[in-house]
């Protein structure tokens, strides 16, 4: 087992892996920008190393400063989090050099997953459904053309290095598809420095669902269950649930023994989520990413398993505590992502907060760094905070995510609660029928 972790990584998610380290006995260091040498999980690691200003390239994404930070503190892992250096194989192979476990998959596992095409197609090797579309990348207009009339329209242009939803465009005939094309390449070509794009059947209402899966490196694969992510805005996920309302028992072994073995075959260690678009009992395959998920709790709410402590178990040579049959689905849990934004334009709204209150009792959980008189620094994401919460069944943990959104209170700037308030009482929501376009219909109409 390591003996000391650098948590390469801010806010709430910095707080949770601390958290699992000293529950595993694990000596921590944390790394923070000037910006953030008030934050809670500084105060409570056993050595905090301050890496630079606050602009996230100078600080939390400056290489050679957290590597520095691990030969200081005789660090002997990094766990990256999520965002930042989670998902860069270049960091990956640079610990490897130093001889610092990076608690993830190897370098090569998360170039593969981190070009679209490449993704796809290892998806495609591995017996995973995807969605029809182009083999590759398309070179010019007359092969999306023809690939376009063979799938059938509407199509979706995608970017093969995509990420946040940018370089996405769809077409609903022969006339928008050169546009389409054209448009997405450039965008592509700007945000990403590549504008290789492949093209896609355009799914008209689907819904957002993804496998939590696992591999020990050694040929051996699990999965957790899945996560419904359907209710996002500009592609960003707002609420996520386990299990989904859509699945029933049999889709849900069959997938999910799809992407077990998947990820035995491809030797894969660490923590992992097979992203899939699902309509009319059909799955999709759209992308895997290689880390641990914002929305990682709800799994751990209804399976009882520390994700964190498997990563590190896994990472330090241990295995996995678990076999696929020890992981059961118990009841229902949901998360809310609390965001210092405006509930209605989404504006970011950093300052002070001059009061925070959590709720609490049986089925509560609340991940977060924020404390009253925090001050949000205006240079990172929005997330300030995660609510989850976990029932019986879906009914419950509904009733009592109503009760805990009545009892969370956060003063001095505007958050996303007001959002959750409405839509907890919201009867599509209720019934648990929406796909990934229901929330943007939903802020148009309530504007
Ligand atoms: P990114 O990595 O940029 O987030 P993804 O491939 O994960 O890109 O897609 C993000 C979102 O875009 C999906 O959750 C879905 O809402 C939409 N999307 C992607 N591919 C399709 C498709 N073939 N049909 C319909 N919507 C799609």
């Amino acid at each position: 087992m390591f003996q000391k972790i650098l948590i390469a990584n801010r806010g709430e998610i910095a707080l949770r892996v601390l958290r699992a380290c000293k529950e595993l006995g694990i000596q921590t260091v944390v790394v923070h920008s000037t910006a953030d040498a008030d934050a809670m999980h500084v105060r409570l690691a056993d050595e905090s190393v301050c890496i630079g200003p606050p602009p996230s390239r100078d600080s939390y994404l400056n290489i050679h400063q957290i590597v520095a930070a691990c030969e200081i503190t005789g660090a002997d892992a990094v766990h990256p989090g999520y965002g930042f250096l989670s998902e860069n194989a270049k960091f990956s192979d640079i610990l490897a050099a130093h001889n610092i476990t990076f608690i993830g998959p190897s370098g090569d596992h998360i170039r593969i997953m981190g070009d679209k095409i490449e993704a796809k197609r290892t998806a495609k090797r591995l017996g995973i459904p995807v969605v029809p579309g182009s083999e590759g990348a398309v070179s010019d207009e007359k092969e999306a053309k023809r690939i376009a009339a063979e799938i059938g329209y509407p199509v979706i242009i995608k970017a093969s290095a995509g990420g946040g939803g940018r370089g996405m465009k769809v077409a609903r005939n022969e006339d928008e598809l050169n546009v389409a094309l054209a448009t997405a390449r450039s965008e592509a070509g700007a945000a990403f420095g590549d504008d290789a794009v492949y093209i896609e059947k355009y799914l008209e209402k689907p819904r957002h669902i993804e496998l939590q899966v696992f591999g020990d490196g050694a040929g051996h694969g699990v999965h957790f269950g899945e996560r419904d992510c359907s209710l996002q805005r500009r592609h960003q996920k707002v609420w996520e649930e386990a299990l989904s309302p859509a699945l029933n028992d049999e889709e849900r072994a069959r997938i999910g023994g799809i992407c077990a073995s998947a990820v035995a075959d491809l030797g894969y260690s660490g923590a992992g989520t097979i992203e899939f678009l699902y309509e009319d009992g059909q799955f999709y395959f759209i992308e895997m990413n290689t880390r641990l998920q914002v929305e990682h709790p709800v799994t751990e709410a209804i399976t009882g398993i520390d994700l964190v402590h498997e990563q590190i178990r896994v990472a330090s040579g241990g295995g996995l505590s678990v076999r696929q049959e020890d992981i059961k689905f118990n009841g229902h849990a949901i998360e809310c992502r609390i965001n210092a934004e405006d509930p209605r334009t989404f504006t970011p709204s950093p300052g002070t907060i001059t009061h925070f209150h959590t709720p609490g009792g049986l089925g509560i959980r609340v991940d977060s760094g924020v404390y009253s008189g925090y001050r949000i620094p205006p240079y990172y994401d929005s997330l300030i905070g995660k609510l989850i919460v976990h029932g019986r069944n879906r009914v419950e943990c509904m009733m009592r995510l109503r009760r805990a959104l009545d009892e969370f209170v956060v003063d001095g700037i505007k958050t996303t609660l007001p959002l959750f308030r409405d839509l907890v009482g919201n009867p599509d929501i209720a019934n648990g029928d929406y796909d990934i376009h229901w929330l943007e219909k939903y802020l148009a109409k309530t504007e």
